[in-house]
């Protein structure tokens, strides 16, 4: 199939060339981190490249030559040359899903109100109408980038519910609400084996996927009116099997937009949270959603 808008052929082209403007650069990367086919384009380039450059038997794998030119376009994209520390410690132990090192990649505050699986607290930022955060345009978010490159990889390589899981919480942090839920739907319906949304929530004993779906639910703004049903009853489910902090947060966020900020459910929700975390930070802010400022 063809690919349409951007990267165009030529500007992919460019990319590989190292003939790109920074600015441009910056959003090939983070186009490739979401789209399958320019990185694939991009994977084979390199290890074309790898094999031009070192055709003495080299030992360096494909992971590796991948590595040496994220880091070097990432640097090249923001200009940064500390970067290649960090983002080597956040790459090479890989050994599970990649959302440990999406965890540590992710931006210093959120921009969504849910809490995802095993994500340390960051303070929510608060956005006048009609602003919006790109993560593309934070140079603090090149190893966030580069995180989402591996995922996405690892997803080209095998499409497990586990890197699908990976993939769909890397949409959610790039701000690709959509494509978070598409994705993160089709990795419940993966594990369980079932054909609709609902039976596989019913199913699912996956507590942080589960959970992980009711945030991208709850984050995905107008239009979608079945969203905000089906975001609690994920997390209802997550909470009942779980018993996170993570779906006990959820779980208050998917009740206060269903039933109303301050409303007696959404009340409920975060007494329920703070009895089962009343000392985090997390809990600090869930005072306040209980409490507001009158
Ligand atoms: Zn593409």
């Amino acid at each position: 199939m063809e690919h349409t808008g951007f990267p165009s052929d030529e500007t992919l082209a460019a990319f590989i060339d190292g003939r790109l403007d920074p600015e441009t650069r910056g959003q090939v990367i983070a186009h490739m981190a979401t789209c399958p086919e320019c990185y694939s384009v991009f994977m084979s380039a390199t290890e074309m490249a790898e094999v031009v450059a070192a055709p003495n038997g080299s030992h360096r794998s494909s992971r590796q030559a991948w590595l040496a030119v994220a880091v070097t376009a990432v640097a090249a994209a923001f200009s940064i040359v500390f970067l290649v520390t960090p983002v080597r410690d956040l790459v090479l132990p890989h050994h599970d899903s990649g959302l440990d090192a999406l965890a540590k990649a992710a931006p210093e505050q959120r921009t969504i109100a849910g809490r995802i699986s095993g994500f340390p607290y960051q303070a929510m930022v608060h956005l006048t109408r009609g602003e919006s955060v790109d993560p593309m345009k934070d140079p603090a978010n090149a190893s966030l980038l580069t995180a989402a490159a591996s995922v996405q990889r690892s997803l080209n390589a095998q499409r497990s519910p586990a890197n699908l899981h990976a993939v769909g919480v890397a949409n959610l942090l790039l701000g690709h609400p959509d494509a978070a839920v598409d994705t993160l739907h089709e990795a419940l319906l993966a594990e369980t084996g079932q054909r609709r949304v609902a039976d596989a929530i019913d199913d699912s004993n996956e507590v942080r996927l589960l959970n992980d779906l009711s945030v991208a639910l709850s984050n995905r703004t107008a239009g979608h009116p079945k969203t905000d049903d089906e975001a609690l009853r994920c997390a209802e489910k997550a909470w009942r099997i779980g018993g996170t902090p993570e779906a006990a947060w959820n779980r208050a966020i998917a009740t206060e937009t269903l039933k109303g900020a301050g409303s007696d459910a959404a009340r409920s929700a975060w007494r329920d949270y703070l009895k089962r975390d009343p000392a985090s930070s997390w809990a600090t802010e869930a005072r306040k959603r209980l409490e507001p400022a009158k």
